[in-house]
């Protein structure tokens, strides 16, 4: 590894000031932990806007965005279409704790393109997404535990910060401060693509076990795909043991494709959760599945959640017209594959020539370069990956313009907006930073 000073440090002077200002007013100085750059190893950039596959910083610094927003925004920044409809959204109100016409639009749209879902309902994050969802199958099974897998993130509810308590035992404890081992207690861990894992807790738990609630494929360790035949081995022991199989799509529902992993995959769940981008870059989550099992919602049935904010109108105005737009372009998925594969080739190329270990995990327009020379398939091989020669790369795309994920265990995104020419213009400063600075 070359020790090489970048030969053209960004100036982050107004980043750095406000940063410290916030570091004295909101916890940690960020509103999820992420953003403080801290696996990184350099204080954060403070973002002033963002236009197609571009985001520019505080110090006029402008970066190729491949986070878009943790993967949220697939028609990229401020995508004109978009900001039009929540425009004219806008322009009529803003909320109503009541009924919309939009809201039933949208119910429609999902339910047409993800058969499993049959009845939808919309709230505010992919975390109260999952939390009700959790909630609906223990209500639908009358059980009280789930197998979460190790790496997988469902947001911030407490059945989810949960790790387990050690490499043999997989009984879940807090992991964090506040999460109580009474709620820990009832998360079991598996390991992604191992199904041995999930047989095992079956076996260890035949009566208890109300739900598998996974990422199709995982984005929250890096991206990992499922290995052939591990998505359908889970849902026969999911049949097999009367419990749910709860796909959490928050980030694979419809990047991956219309039908969104479900559909490319071909296993049908009994509930999905969804987010990122149904809500066309703004705050949105949604669960659905099967009649019966959503009918067991209040005020149908008696499973309680509600929000003022659900089915906000600003949101199902950009996802309306995301999703619209996604299913009248037959080209979209295609063009996404291609440019993403040409990104994944040219960093390969370049890796190999520099001698740098590397594996790249890319599905469809989503991938991670993990610095390691063998396979990334869960949780722990992730972990096997050299932090340290990903913090310098970091650093080094950043020098050169390139906005990667700020941690290794993090997925990069492609929206639309990154064209041929972005690509390629992504490589050279890819070259760059490499022969520079790795
Ligand atoms: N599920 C997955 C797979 C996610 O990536 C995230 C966000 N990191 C969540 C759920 C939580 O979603 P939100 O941030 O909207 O609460």
């Amino acid at each position: 590894m070359k020790t090489k000073f970048p030969h053209k440090k960004i100036k982050t002077t107004k980043s750095q000031k406000l940063f410290l200002r916030a570091m004295r007013l909101i916890p940690g100085g960020v509103n999820s932990p992420s953003r403080a750059f801290k696996t990184v190893g350099r204080t954060p950039i403070f973002i002033k806007k963002g236009s197609g596959s571009f985001v520019w910083d505080e110090d006029r610094n402008k970066f190729i965005d491949y986070n878009c927003s943790n993967g949220s925004l697939l028609l990229g920044h401020a995508n004109p279409t978009i900001i039009k409809a929540v425009r004219k959204a806008a322009a009529s109100g803003t909320s109503y704790d009541a009924s919309t016409k939009l809201e039933v639009q949208m119910a429609k749209i999902i339910t047409k393109l993800v058969p499993s879902v049959e009845m939808v309902r919309f709230v505010n994050s992919g975390t109260e997404a999952a939390m009700t969802a959790l909630r609906l199958a223990r209500a639908f099974t009358g059980k009280n535990k789930i197998i979460k897998f190790e790496g997988c993130d469902h947001g911030h509810a407490d059945a989810f910060l949960v790790n387990a308590a050690t490499e043999n035992n997989l009984i879940g404890v807090p992991a964090s401060d506040g999460v109580p081992d009474s709620i820990a207690a009832d998360t079991l861990i598996a390991q992604f693509n191992n199904i041995n894992s999930v047989r095992n807790l079956f076996e260890k738990y035949p009566d208890d076990i109300a739900a598998v609630i996974m990422e199709p494929v995982a984005t929250s360790m890096g991206c990992i795909p499922p290995l052939p035949g591990f998505l359908e081995s889970v849902r026969t022991l999911c049949t097999l043991n009367h419990s749910l199989l709860i796909f959490d799509e928050v980030t694979t529902g419809f990047r991956i494709d219309l039908g969104s992993a479900q559909g490319e995959y071909n296993i049908n769940p009994d509930i999905t959760i969804l987010g990122k981008t149904i809500g066309g870059g703004l705050p949105i989550g949604a669960y659905g599945g099967k009649q019966n099992i959503m009918e067991l919602m209040a005020p149908s049935g008696s499973v309680y959640q509600a929000g003022t904010f659900s089915g906000n109108p600003l949101s199902l105005a950009a996802g309306y017209q995301t999703l619209r737009i996604l299913s009248t372009n037959k080209m979209i998925y295609k063009h996404l594959e291609d440019c993403a594969e040409q990104l994944e080739d040219g960093i390969r190329d370049i890796l190999e020539q520099a001698d740098i270990p590397h594996i790249i995990n890319r599905v469809g327009s989503m991938f991670t370069v993990f610095f390691t020379d063998s396979q990334v398939t869960d949780y722990r091989s992730a972990l096997n990956s050299d932090t340290e020669l990903y913090k310098q790369f970091f650093n080094a795309l950043l020098n050169e313009g390139i906005y990667f994920p700020p941690s290794q265990l993090g997925t990069a995104f492609l929206s639309t907006a990154h064209t041929d020419a972005i690509i390629e213009k992504t490589l050279r400063a890819f070259r760059r930073a490499v022969n520079l600075y790795l």
